[in-house]
C-alpha cells in the first residue's frame, strides 16, 4: 500500500502539514497533482495564472526531487482521477488541505464520499490561514461582520509555527505520470506578460526581500504605488509557494528585532494578512457574496450597460492617467498595486456605473495573484456593497488621489510612455484647455463631478424604495 498527497494550492515542499503527514508514516508516497481539463476560455481564469502555475508545478516537481519523490501529474475531473490513482496506488490514506472557497469545498465533499466508498482513510489538513473562518467568531458564535473587532478577536489567538523541516519519502516506480502541464493544455497561449517568477525560491526570496527590506517602512510607503514599498507576495500565498505561518513567523522575527517605527510597519503588514483571513471568512459563511451584494440594502442596484467606456477601461485607455496606468499594469504584469486596485474598482463603479461583478471577472482573469476571496472582497468594498465597504458616499476622487499617492507622476509614467514627457502637476486634474496630455492619450471619457452626483443619485434612489 501506498499514501497519497494530493497538492491543490500548496505548491511547495516546505512547512507543507499535508505532505509532512502523509510522509510521516513511512509509506511510499505519491505527491499528486491533478491538472484540470477544461478548454479555451475560462469565466475567471486566463494565461497569467496559469503559466505562473505551470512554471510552480516545474519547480514543485524539481523540489520534491530532492526529497526521494517524483511528482505524478494527472489530467481531468478530480474525482474520476483520484479514484484511478487511489486503485493504482493501492492507497490506504489521502492527505490534502481544505480550499477556502466553495469550488473547491464542493470537491471536497465528493472526495470524501470516494474515500468512504473506497475504504480509504481521507485526511484533510487546514493550510491556507492562520485561522479558519470558524476559529474567529463572535462571543455569541457568529461569523464578524466587521473587519476591526474581528481583528482583535484574530490578534489574540494563539498562532501556530511552521514544520522544521520536510521529510524525505519515496513515490512508487510504477506510477506513470504525464508530463507537466503548459498553458497550451488550456488551449491557452504563452502570455507576453511579464509576470512574476514562479516556483517556492522564487517565492522564499520575495519573502526574505520584502521582510529584510520593505515591511519595516511598510506603513509609510505602501501606499504609493511609484514605490517598491508592499511585499509582492501575494501570487506566493495564492499557490501556496510559502506558508502563511512561514510569512508571519518571519515578521515576528523581524519584529522583536525592530525599532518603533519599523514595529508599527510590521504591525500594519501583519494586519493586511488579517484582511485576506477575514475575507476567507466572509466568503465561506457568505458564500453569496459571490452572487450578490454582501449588503442587503444594495442588492438591485441599477448598473449600466457595460459599452464603450469599459472597453475603455478594461484598455487603459479612459484619459484619467491613474486609472489608466493601473489597467495597463495589470495587462503588463497580472499584477496591480493595492492603492490603484481600489482607484480602478471604484472609477468602475461610481464614475463609470458598471456592474462591479464585470471588474472582479475581469480581475480574476489577469491576476496572477486572483484570490477569489480578497478579489470579492475588494470589489466590493469598492463598490460600496460589502462587508466592512467604504461608504457609498465616499467616492475617491482620481484627480485627488493622484495628488496624495503619485504627485510626481512616476507610476503613471512608467506605465503609459505616452505620458512620458508631460509635466506631473498636469495629472491632478482633467485638462483646462480641453486638449489631450499628449498625442495618441484620450481626454477624459467622464466628468467626474458629474459621474459623482450620478452615482449618490443611484444609491439614495434605491434607499428609498426600500
Ligand atoms: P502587501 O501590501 O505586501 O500585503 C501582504 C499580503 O497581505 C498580500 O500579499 C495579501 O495576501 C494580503 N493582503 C494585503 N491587502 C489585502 C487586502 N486588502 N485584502 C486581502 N488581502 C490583502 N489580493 C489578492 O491576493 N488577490 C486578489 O485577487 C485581490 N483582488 C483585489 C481586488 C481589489 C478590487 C482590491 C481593492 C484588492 C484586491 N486584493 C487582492 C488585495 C490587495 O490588493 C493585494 O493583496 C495586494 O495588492 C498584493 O500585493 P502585495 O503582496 O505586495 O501586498
Amino acid at each position: 500500500p501506498s499514501i497519497i498527497h494530493w497538492f491543490r494550492r500548496d505548491l511547495r515542499i516546505a512547512d507543507n502539514p499535508s505532505l509532512s503527514s502523509a510522509a510521516e508514516s513511512g509509506l511510499p508516497l505519491v505527491p499528486l497533482y491533478i491538472t484540470s481539463d477544461w478548454q479555451g476560455r475560462h469565466h475567471w481564469t486566463g494565461p497569467n495564472r496559469q503559466q505562473f502555475l505551470c512554471g510552480s508545478l516545474a519547480a514543485l516537481a524539481k523540489n520534491l526531487e530532492t526529497l526521494g519523490g517524483r511528482l505524478i501529474v494527472r489530467r481531468g475531473g478530480a474525482i474520476a482521477e483520484l479514484r484511478k490513482i487511489i486503485r493504482e496506488c493501492r492507497a490506504a490514506a489521502l492527505h490534502y488541505h481544505a480550499s477556502p472557497d466553495p469550488f473547491g469545498k464542493s470537491v471536497e465533499t465528493q472526495v470524501s464520499l470516494l474515500c468512504a466508498e473506497l475504504g480509504v482513510e481521507c485526511h484533510i489538513h487546514a493550510d491556507i490561514a492562520l485561522h479558519g473562518p470558524d476559529e474567529v467568531l463572535t462571543q455569541s458564535g457568529q461569523p464578524y461582520r466587521v473587519f476591526t473587532p474581528y481583528f482583535r478577536n484574530w490578534e489574540n489567538l494563539p498562532k501556530s509555527s511552521p514544520i522544521a523541516k520536510p521529510r524525505p519519502f519515496k513515490t512508487p516506480d510504477h506510477l506513470t505520470s504525464l508530463p507537466l502541464p503548459t498553458v497550451a493544455d488550456w488551449g491557452l497561449e504563452v502570455p507576453e506578460t511579464q509576470i512574476a517568477e514562479p516556483g517556492e525560491s522564487a517565492a522564499r526570496g520575495r519573502l526574505k526581500h520584502a521582510i529584510a527590506g520593505k515591511i519595516e517602512n511598510y506603513s509609510a510607503s505602501r501606499d504609493f504605488p511609484g514605490a517598491d514599498g508592499t511585499s509582492r507576495i501575494s501570487q506566493d500565498l495564492r499557490h501556496g509557494l510559502v506558508s502563511i505561518r512561514t510569512v508571519h513567523a518571519a515578521c515576528l522575527k523581524a519584529r522583536a528585532a525592530a525599532d518603533h517605527v519599523g514595529k508599527a510597519g510590521i504591525d500594519t503588514f501583519i494586519k493586511e494578512l488579517a484582511w485576506r483571513e477575514f475575507y476567507f471568512a466572509i466568503l465561506h459563511h457568505f458564500p453569496n457574496v459571490l452572487r450578490e451584494e454582501f449588503n442587503a440594502d444594495w442588492r438591485g442596484l441599477e448598473w449600466h450597460e457595460p459599452g464603450r467606456d469599459f472597453e475603455a477601461w478594461k484598455t487603459g485607455t479612459t484619459g484619467f492617467p491613474i486609472v489608466d496606468a493601473g489597467m495597463r499594469e495589470l495587462l503588463a504584469t497580472g499584477f496591480m498595486h493595492n492603492r490603484v486596485r481600489m482607484i480602478t474598482a471604484m472609477f468602475l463603479t461610481k464614475d463609470l456605473h458598471i456592474d462591479w461583478k464585470l471588474g472582479e471577472s475581469w480581475f480574476m482573469r489577469h491576476l496572477v495573484d486572483g484570490e477569489i476571496a480578497s478579489n470579492n472582497g475588494g470589489w466590493q468594498w469598492s463598490a460600496g456593497t460589502g462587508a466592512d465597504a467604504a461608504p457609498y458616499f465616499r467616492i475617491q476622487n482620481p484627480w485627488s488621489q493622484t495628488a496624495r499617492y503619485d504627485p510626481d507622476g512616476v507610476y503613471i509614467k512608467r506605465w503609459i510612455p505616452e505620458l512620458a514627457k508631460v509635466h506631473p502637476s498636469r495629472f491632478l486634474e482633467p485638462p483646462k484647455d480641453g486638449r489631450p496630455l499628449a498625442p495618441g492619450y484620450p481626454l477624459p471619457c467622464v466628468d467626474h463631478k458629474t459621474e459623482r452626483e450620478r452615482t449618490l443619485a443611484i444609491f439614495n434612489r434605491l434607499r428609498s424604495q426600500k
